[in-house]
């Protein structure tokens, strides 16, 4: 009895395996025309001033309206892109769409009490080391008419443990020019943070894991030192402190004791279109 029942758990899984597989191998074979046929948007997600609770701009996130399946989030296939080398030109897409964005945007706002939105755009280890980024990146807002340090390109920590001058080259250039470079996930990659002087990095986004751990008020001793210390390192350094995944008022509200500047969570909004980013701005401006 044992064995044929345990006989059937192996068939689920490999029936499952293989369902995972085949969606694996649909959504990759799938990917190159999904860009061509405009099946991939693009949600905005508001960053949040802690000390004044204004809406300084948005993280662009994007996502797949697949034909069969439904909007699906980056975590199912921007792994596959990377695998394909897709990711170049949907990063690109991704950038010159968030760029435009931010311009419209901060014309409609012009003249308001609006802050001038930033947008943030996630950046992909494959495009660090593609020889376009940089150029791409200066064509794309000088076509828009944006300035650079309008933008924000975030860059995992585990994307730059270990660099070497090669890859960090082209994010100096950007630097230069006044774009900020993000550490994404800070907190995740057990990188040395000795090395944090090295790269060309001025925002620190403190992964999801150390807001979880604001949970209870007050937090734990102990969680209250560790992001004590990061927040003291980061401004040492002259980097601002990001906080991810605030879902609750008592994280904001330890988060901002412990002098995090800016702010992203579902406390705030969830991702969603750009008329919403631009409502939440407007609404926070003039109440
Ligand atoms: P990320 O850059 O760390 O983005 C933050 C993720 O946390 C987003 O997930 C966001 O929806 C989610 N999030 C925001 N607030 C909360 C909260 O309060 N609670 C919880 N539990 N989650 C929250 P999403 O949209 O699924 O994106 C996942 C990852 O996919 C991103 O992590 C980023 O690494 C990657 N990604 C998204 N868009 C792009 C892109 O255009 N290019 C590249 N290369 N990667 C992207
Ligand atoms: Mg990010
Ligand atoms: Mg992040
Ligand atoms: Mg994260």
């Amino acid at each position: 009895r044992a064995k044929s029942a345990g006989g059937n758990r192996f068939e689920l899984a490999d029936a499952e395996a293989d369902a995972r597989a085949i969606t694996r191998h649909g959504l990759t074979t799938a990917l190159p025309t999904a860009l061509d046929r405009g099946e991939f948007f693009i949600e905005y997600q508001p960053l949040v001033h802690l000390g004044d609770g204004s809406v300084r701009g948005a993280e662009a996130l994007v996502r797949w309206l697949h034909p069969q399946h439904g909007v699906l989030g980056p975590d199912r296939f921007i792994p596959l892109a990377e695998h394909t080398g897709l990711i170049v030109p949907l990063g690109r897409w991704v950038l010159e769409q968030s760029v435009r964005q931010a311009k419209e945007w901060r014309e409609r706002h012009a003249g308001t009490a609006t802050a001038p939105l930033r947008i943030n755009v996630n950046l992909s280890p494959c495009q660090l080391t593609h020889p376009g980024l940089v150029q791409d990146t200066v064509d794309i807002l000088e076509t828009a008419g944006v300035d650079p340090d309008a933008l924000c390109l975030e860059v995992t920590e585990s994307a730059l443990i270990g660099a070497d001058d090669d890859l960090l080259k082209p994010l100096r250039r950007l630097a230069e020019m006044g774009v900020d470079i993000a550490l994404d996930d800070f907190g995740t990659g057990y990188s040395n943070l000795a090395n944090l002087r090295r790269l060309p990095v001025s925002v620190l986004k403190l992964d999801r894991s150390f807001t979880q751990s604001m949970q209870q008020f007050p937090a734990d001793p102990v969680d209250l030192k560790i992001v004590d210390g990061i927040v003291s390192l980061a401004h040492s350094l002259n980097l601002a402190v990001t906080v991810e995944g605030v879902e609750t008022g008592a994280q904001a509200e330890q988060l901002r004791i412990l002098g995090c500047d800016t702010a992203q969570g579902w406390y705030y909004a969830r991702p969603g279109p750009p008329e919403r980013l631009h409502e939440l701005a407007m609404a926070d401006a003039s109440g």
